[in-house]
């Protein structure tokens, strides 16, 4: 994501109701932040929030919070939220490394991973979303059973992630190298970066993958 200073940008964000402040707060009590005991979703590196906010419209049933880390870029999404006001939708602001400390054991019921940056030399492997340290912070907060969803236009980082997943333990439940004609299309939601690939003619990598817990 390019990134760009906005001014105010964090300012708006810091007078939102809908960017959590103090997630470590909310710890195992996210059922209250909500209002309900609905399934809680997390999409990893929101970017503008298309594809958080179409799911939430898709599924008032089910709580969606987006994750990213710069603020520049969730300002969009928060100025999209403030307009639609979905009641299941809120944000953080934060590194991902740290969302064990904001939720608790099987609090999370899916995460999605959508075109994460590559980092392709091998000195940056440990910033990938499918490395195994953040592997860890997943299976932390994931319901039993729980699934983790990575699309990708970028072959290297889907190879990758097909080894490092495996590795620590996950189960590729299913893959494919060109999502679009496959039959996990059906219902496919787009997300900004997957819409300019797919115009560009790109095929779009996906794998679907769960945590084995030991008996
Ligand atoms: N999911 C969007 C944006 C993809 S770009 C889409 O598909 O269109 C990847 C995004 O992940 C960027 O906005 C980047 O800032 C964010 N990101 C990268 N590393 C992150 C991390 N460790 N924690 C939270 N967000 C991260």
């Amino acid at each position: 994501m390019r990134l760009r200073h906005i001014m105010g940008a964090e300012q708006k964000i810091e007078e939102s109701g809908y960017v959590i402040k103090a997630p470590q707060e909310y710890r195992g009590r996210w059922a209250e932040l909500f209002g309900n005991g609905n399934p809680i979703r997390l999409e990893i590196g929101m970017g503008k929030g298309r594809f958080l906010m179409e799911q939430a419209q898709a599924h008032p049933r089910i709580n969606f919070v987006g994750v990213e880390i710069y603020s520049s870029v969730l300002l969009k999404a928060v100025q999209k939220q403030e307009e639609l006001r979905l009641a299941n939708v809120r944000f953080l602001c934060m590194d991902a490394l740290g969302l064990a400390d904001c939720f608790a054991q099987g609090e999370i019921e899916r995460i999605y991973l959508n075109f994460s940056d590559p980092w392709p030399k091998d000195r940056h492997a440990k910033r990938r979303l499918t490395s195994p340290r953040f592997l860890k912070v997943y299976e932390n907060i994931l319901t039993e059973g729980g699934m983790v969803e990575f699309k990708t236009d970028n072959r290297p980082l889907f190879e990758y992630s097909l080894e490092s997943l495996p590795a620590s333990g996950w189960e590729i439940l299913a893959q494919t190298p060109d999502l679009h004609h496959s039959s996990l299309a059906e219902g496919n939601v787009m997300t900004e970066y997957e819409e300019k690939f797919a115009s560009e003619g790109k095929p779009i990598c996906k794998l679907v993958a769960t945590k084995r817990r030991l008996e």
